[in-house]
């Protein structure tokens, strides 16, 4: 589709493009979807429409209301443009800890941005809890009402993948497609594409790919929700079984240290042309990794979740990158001083 109503119509039916350094090394077929491509520039561009739609065919969100929500960003990032589009307006509570470059696109929207102290999720002043209370007394002060988007336990949510991510996958590649593989952040792009593939073909397996500081490789390796480590990584990473997690059929699970997500963003960058956020590079680590485990031949499909614009100020800031103790390209060191 090239002609599109409104930009509403423009999120999702993103291309899946083929990895060819990944496919090369592996001998498989490494897909990536390419989310970075939605109008807002993630992969949560599906969930804030689904979100926004269900709320709205609920009643609960009212012409000219007030959409709350607590995010890493991109979720915030959807939302506003989705707001935007249909007349609403957006009030996010994000961690101080995430990028500028996030903060400052959800200023540009329009979004009134609370910007407050990462704390964990167990303590009363984490950001998703803070953005559930303000969302209540806001439904009481706005004069068109106030609802709570609650990604992390709304499963409209991952209702936008199992009817959209999910079946976009299953017929761009004719069914012929062996392995899916992403991280997780709500769990809605992991549970819902995975149960719309499953769906389709119960073969097709499922795979979580964890960054350190997660507790979701923990339990579906042992059962136990266990954390161990950080990650530099933005948007993923989850600590208990949220509502859009609970029956994720996951087969196989990975744990990517940050070292080897960023020579994966470095050399999709550098090889593809493909300049991404952090999330993606676990997610293609977690993809080369699977071809591995399943050998040669496989389709496999990860997420290209957004782009790397998003965090140039730390992924790709080599003082910052140093002070990870963590690879850096000499690309990214080059002063580019050529006589004209
Ligand atoms: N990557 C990025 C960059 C994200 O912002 C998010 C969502 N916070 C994810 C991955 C994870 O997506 P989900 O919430 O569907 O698990």
């Amino acid at each position: 589709m090239t002609l599109a109503p409104s930009v509403i119509e423009a999120i999702g039916r993103t291309p899946l493009i083929e990895l060819r350094g990944a496919s090369k090394a592996t001998g498989c077929r490494i897909l990536g979807k390419a989310e970075f491509m939605n109008p807002g520039g993630s992969v949560k561009d599906r969930a804030a429409l689904f979100i926004v739609e269900d709320a709205r065919e609920k009643g609960s969100l009212k012409p000219g209301g007030v959409i709350v929500e607590g995010t890493a960003g991109n979720t915030g990032i959807g939302l506003a443009l989705v707001a935007n589009a249909m007349g609403y307006r957006t009030v996010i509570v994000i961690p101080e800890t995430q990028s500028q470059e996030k903060k400052d696109m959800l200023r540009l929207q329009g979004a009134q941005l609370v910007e407050v102290p990462a704390v964990p999720y167990a303590n009363p002043n984490n950001y998703v809890k803070l953005s559930g209370r303000l969302a209540e007394r806001l439904a009481k002060e706005e004069p068109n009402g106030a609802i709570w988007a609650n990604q992390f336990d709304n499963v409209a949510n991952r209702q936008a993948h199992i009817a959209t991510t999910g079946p976009e996958i299953y017929e761009e590649l004719d069914g012929n497609v062996d392995a899916f593989v992403c991280a997780c952040g709500t769990g809605g792009t992991l549970a819902g594409v995975g149960i719309a593939l499953k769906e389709r073909n119960p073969n097709i397996k499922i795979a979580l790919a964890d960054p350190f500081g997660a507790a979701l490789y923990s339990y579906y390796t042992t059962g136990e929700l266990k954390a161990s480590g950080s990650s530099i990584t933005e948007g993923i990473g989850q600590g208990r079984i949220t509502a859009n997690l609970e029956g994720a059929p996951v087969d196989i699970a990975y744990q990517i240290p940050d070292d080897e997500a960023v020579r994966v963003v470095f050399d999709l960058a550098q090889e593809e042309g493909l300049l991404l956020g952090g999330s993606s590079g676990i997610n293609v680590a977690g993809a080369i990794r699977l071809a591995k485990e399943l050998g040669p031949g496989k389709t496999i499909v990860t997420i290209l979740a957004d782009g790397g614009a998003r965090y140039a100020s730390k992924l790709f800031n080599p003082e910052f990158l140093r002070s990870q103790k963590l690879p850096t390209p000499p690309w990214l060191e080059r002063t580019g001083k050529i006589d004209p």
